[in-house]
């Protein structure tokens, strides 16, 4: 199998992840004006300030949430919904949500376009999570958060786990593996530093 983004070089071992990357063509998720950087392992500008990660980071943090075919995982921040489609050839179904509308319309209509139907686009602030459709076996979280939002926490389900970039906005963090166990508590796994754009608050998250 071809590894346009030398992911086994980045320590992409599960043949899951790695076929799902054979699966979705990254450049049907960014804008045609950029599209000679579609195979350079680098973040890409999405509009309204936003970025795609880069497809080794977006390969690593798929790695560190373990989904099985079998899984329903929240995705906190859609974005172009490249991430969403990755994890979307992997689980049974997921829910993403993003707080920009023109990116929820883009994304949403771009993943029904291209056949997506286990994957539903939510409009709202995702430090709601999306309680219609919880628990869930795995939280994706694609946006940078000082602490992590209880509620994401209560939508998981026992067993579950949950993968965050924790620290400061506008500097670098530390990417989280967060795991519910069977009584509740949480354990809470370091793993590589990284650059998110910020898990903006609005006015239903602070209320
Ligand atoms: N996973 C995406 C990258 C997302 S960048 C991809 O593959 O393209 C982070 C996204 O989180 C941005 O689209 C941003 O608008 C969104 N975001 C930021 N704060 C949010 C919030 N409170 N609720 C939902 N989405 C949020």
């Amino acid at each position: 199998m071809d590894d346009p983004f030398h992911l086994r070089q980045h320590g992409i071992t599960d043949t899951a992840v790695l076929d799902a990357f054979h699966k979705v063509d990254r450049s049907l998720f960014i804008d045609a004006s950029i599209r000679s950087f579609v195979n350079v392992d680098e973040p890409l500008p999405i509009g309204e300030g936003q970025t795609i990660s880069q497809p080794s980071l977006v390969a690593h943090m798929t790695q560190i949430l373990e989904i099985k075919p079998h899984h329903h995982i929240l995705e906190i921040g859609t974005g172009s919904g490249f991430q969403t489609a990755i994890m979307a050839k992997i689980a049974r179904k997921v829910t993403t949500v993003e707080v920009i509308p023109a990116l929820y319309e883009m994304s949403k209509k771009r993943l029904t376009d291209l056949g997506f139907d286990n994957v539903s686009v939510i409009l709202r602030d995702g430090h709601e999570g999306y309680i219609p459709h919880a628990p869930y076996d795995g939280i994706m979280v694609t946006a940078a958060t000082p602490e992590i939002p209880e509620k994401l926490i209560d939508q998981m389900k026992d067993g579950g786990r949950m993968v965050i970039p924790l620290g400061e906005q506008h500097a670098a963090q530390r990417l989280m593996v967060i795991s519910k166990n069977d009584d509740g508590s949480l354990t809470k796994k370091k793993e590589m530093w990284v650059r998110f754009v910020p898990f903006v608050k609005t006015d239903s998250s602070v209320k």
